[in-house]
């Protein structure tokens, strides 16, 4: 039997040994230093905004933005439903209340239309939200232009999802910048990593300043340890932060690596019928993160689940696209916008696969996933 052949193993270039050693000679293994501190100028600047607090992951961002937002018990959200988990469990966590908002089939992100029709009624009933999670999935930009000015209407903030986005665009500018807050995530999974971390942006750098405390236990400025409130542990180490400096460095290389192996899965298999592979509008510039295509029952021949069977048998990690919010069963009857009538994630979770797309994946790894999709498909 092969390796195992990963759907998005984690890619180190080398340069990061030289920065962990840098580190240790330094000994600053203590929890921050340099590198953090470094890492943090770096992400802001990549993303264009004026500050950065580098964390233990993606999902501390979520808590620390609920936080900021002043998000309680009882406040209602509204969340893309096509998502993983953890863009929404901080703030339900937290006590709030999610409103699940559907995709649009363009970009496979948040509709503008179901948002619409969400902040109508909630403009009826008098309760608004306290905040809108949008995600940039699987590496696609929402479409900005359109939800921004909606947000901005009703004067909620909004929390951008860049989890997946690292490296992509929405018309020439990167993602991680729209938001009130936005974060990536360096999970082992994702396009460079830390092999576990993430970073809160925002352009406001007194709430950063202020993440920055309640991420430290929230000690008071005194001699001894003092709390006039509570806080959270949150920060990444130096050490991982190390990590992700040489990461970040790559990030272009990957940007097009994940961008050549989505274009070589859809020119070797875009002759079979039946199969979507996800669309780019002509405004966004995907990572790529993951090669996602829909598979239609009716005309492909096969179904997506019998394709994962097919590359499982052989050792090849595939998966569906995300299980939307709105069908979990921890969020059974969570109120729901669907696009136009039509229910779009449910479509794409039920037809949907992503494939292998690691950047550190060869081109003999992707003949072989290809030759398994082939054999399945013809
Ligand atoms: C990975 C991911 C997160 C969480 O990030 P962690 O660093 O793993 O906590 C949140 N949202 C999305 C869409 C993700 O893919």
């Amino acid at each position: 039997m092969r390796d195992r052949l990963y759907l998005s193993a984690p890619h180190m270039g080398g340069e990061e040994m030289e920065y962990i050693r840098q580190a240790f000679e330094d000994n600053w293994i203590a929890p921050l230093g340099p590198h953090v501190e470094a890492f943090e100028r770096e992400c802001a600047a990549h993303a264009g905004v004026r500050a950065a607090l580098a964390l233990s992951s993606g999902t501390a961002a979520v808590f620390l933005a609920a936080n900021l937002l002043g998000i309680k018990p009882g406040d209602t959200f509204f969340c893309s439903s096509l998502t993983f988990a953890a863009t929404v469990a901080p703030l339900v966590q937290a006590g709030a209340v999610p409103v699940f908002i559907d995709s649009e089939p363009g970009s496979w992100n948040i509709s503008p239309s179901a948002l619409s029709d969400a902040f109508a009624d909630a403009r009826a009933s008098g309760v608004m939200p306290g905040a809108v999670i949008i995600v940039n999935l699987y590496g696609q930009s929402c479409d900005m232009d359109e939800i921004l000015p909606i947000c901005r209407e009703h004067g909620v903030p909004v929390i951008e999802d860049a989890a997946e986005s690292l490296g992509a665009r929405y018309k020439g500018r990167e993602t991680g910048s729209f938001g009130d807050f936005a974060f990536y995530s360096f999970n082992g999974n994702k396009i460079i990593t830390t092999s576990g971390g993430g970073m809160l942006l925002s352009d406001d750098g007194d709430a950063i300043a202020r993440a920055r405390f309640l991420a430290t236990q929230a000690r008071d400025k005194a001699p001894w340890y003092q709390h006039s409130e509570l806080g959270y542990n949150f920060r990444m180490s130096n050490i991982l932060a190390g990590i992700g400096r040489a990461q970040l460095k790559l990030l272009p290389d990957r940007v097009t690596r994940r961008r050549a192996i989505f274009e070589r899965y859809r020119d070797a298999l875009k002759k079979n019928p039946g199969l979507a592979f996800m669309p780019e509008p002509e405004w966004s510039l995907s990572n790529r993160w993951l090669t996602t295509m829909t598979i239609d029952p009716d005309t492909a021949g096969t179904t997506n689940m019998r394709i994962m069977e097919a590359l499982e048998a052989e050792n090849v990690e595939s998966r569906p696209v995300w299980k939307p919010m709105h069908l979990q069963p921890v969020f059974e009857g969570a109120k729901y916008y669907p696009h136009e009538g039509r229910d779009i994630s449910a479509g794409l979770f039920e037809n949907g696969v992503c494939l292998p797309s690691g950047s550190g994946m060869t081109d003999g790894d992707q003949e072989f996933v290809i030759e398994l999709l082939e054999r399945e498909l013809g």
